[in-house]
């Protein structure tokens, strides 16, 4: 504090005059602005509350998103509720990672008094395996879109030890601090998402000989990262180089999810299931193991066999899986969420007065398409894409006011598309 000689005349928040003895607090980069004991008083008085000024001081930003603010975390119901609306299927994920995502935001939320040294909550990154185009993404994306955090993905694959031809590990963190826009104490509390985490594993079972500089060298890279450290970030992104300045980034807070089609994993899972019935085979009440999805008995053991390091393992202490997306369930991505792609063509046809419909053996039609090019989810779009190009061409400025599409008119299209060329 200082006396008002020193600085301005007057308050610049209030603009009142100061009494000869009053206190006030300049602005730590221009003097001249000052703030007076009587404004700090009411700011006390109006967002002490939030700002968790009282006690022992501590201070929260009130822009960190859902950070320590009185801002309600949803409950894991909430959170499943509202993934349901854009993602399909998926029950187990979805339970797993609305629990995850509700105690991760609880432990940051924790006041201070609530602050136990001995019972010290651990953070809960999470690890999808799943096989492609069956929704990890869209759940990680869902979630930051309903916490309202920074949220970023990295492709695990464009990361290399230090030295070589890549990107540094730090660098992920650069696109956290891109969507917070550099604010650092936001993108402390953010979202990353790392796909392609299973190409990042070691090659071959034992520790390599040879440098092995973007699998199991990366692996341990992350590691500090996953498990809460500051690390210093090139605010670029890229390599780190001598002269760049760096931000100091605290990972304690952020939330990792990690995803993975793990491709061959199924044999992992079944030899040792197998292995494990061999030997322990004798309790006739056994849960049947269902030998069309492994997936769905996967442990951590896996991941190892796989090639992911113990120590990473650990540091994903949530491990869940997804489901293939059968023939149902695509036909459902098409129309359900609420941002569905066939939604969003009727959508893009009502803006130019078009009523657009779609037969359902047209969906049917697209569905079957995607599954005989093994496109998955993945391929609806540019399907449907292609059924709609011409239409999209021709109907803006005729009198068209209503448009069916029907299987015969989207079999045409997709032909014309050139997606049934044979390979010669
Ligand atoms: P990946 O599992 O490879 O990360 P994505 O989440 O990127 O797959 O899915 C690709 C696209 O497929 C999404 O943008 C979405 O349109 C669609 N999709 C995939 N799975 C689902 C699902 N379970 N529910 C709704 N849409 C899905």
């Amino acid at each position: 504090m200082a006396k008002k000689s020193q600085y301005g005349e007057r308050c610049s928040f209030c603009g009142g005059p100061m009494s000869p003895d009053a206190a006030l607090l300049p602005s730590p980069i221009n003097p001249q602005v000052c703030i007076c004991s009587d404004c700090l008083g009411q700011i006390y008085d109006v967002f002490g509350e939030e700002l968790h000024l009282g006690g022992n001081k501590k201070k929260a930003k009130p822009s960190a998103g859902a950070s320590k603010s009185n801002k309600k975390v949803p409950t894991p119901r909430e959170i499943n509720d509202f993934l349901n609306q854009y993602v399909i299927g998926q029950d187990d994920a979805k339970k797993y990672l609305s629990v995850a995502v509700y105690n991760h935001y609880k432990r940051l939320n924790q006041k201070d008094s609530e602050i136990d040294p001995d019972v010290d909550i651990e953070k809960s990154n999470i690890i999808i395996v799943g096989p492609t185009g069956t929704g990890k993404t869209l759940l990680a994306k869902t979630i930051a879109r309903l916490l309202d955090v920074p949220f970023t993905i990295v492709d695990a694959t464009v990361l290399t030890e230090a030295g070589y031809v890549g990107e540094d590990i730090e660098s992920l963190l650069t696109r956290l601090l891109q969507a917070a826009d550099y604010d650092v104490e936001r993108a402390q509390r953010g979202i990353v998402f790392i796909d392609e985490i299973d190409k990042i594993a070691r090659k071959g079972d034992n520790p390599s000989i040879t440098r092995d500089v973007s699998g199991e060298g990366v692996q341990q890279g992350l590691l500090k990262l996953l498990e809460g450290s500051i690390v210093n970030v090139p605010p670029q992104g890229g390599r780190k180089h001598p002269e760049q300045k760096m931000i100091p980034v605290d990972t304690k807070d952020i939330l990792f999810i990690c995803g993975g089609a793990f491709d061959g994993i199924e044999r992992k899972i079944a030899h040792r299931l197998n292995t494990h019935v061999v030997g322990y085979s004798t309790d006739a009440s056994k849960q049947k193991i269902q030998r069309d999805n492994y997936l769905q008995y996967v442990a951590p053991q896996d991941l190892k066999s796989f090639g992911l390091i113990p120590e990473i393992i650990g540091r994903l202490p949530i491990l869940t899986h997804l489901e293939p997306l059968d023939r149902n369930a695509l036909l459902r991505v098409l129309t359900e969420p609420k941002n569905a792609i066939i939604r969003q063509y009727v959508k893009m046809f009502a803006m130019d007065g078009v009523e657009l419909t779609f037969a359902p053996e047209a969906l049917e039609l697209i569905v079957d398409k995607a599954i005989e090019y093994k496109l998955g989810a993945r391929g609806l779009r540019s399907i449907v894409e292609s059924i709609m190009v011409e239409a999209m061409y021709n109907t803006p400025g005729t009198k068209t006011k209503q448009l069916t599409i029907t299987r015969d008119y989207a079999l045409e299209q997709i032909q014309k598309a050139h997606f049934e060329t044979e390979t010669v």
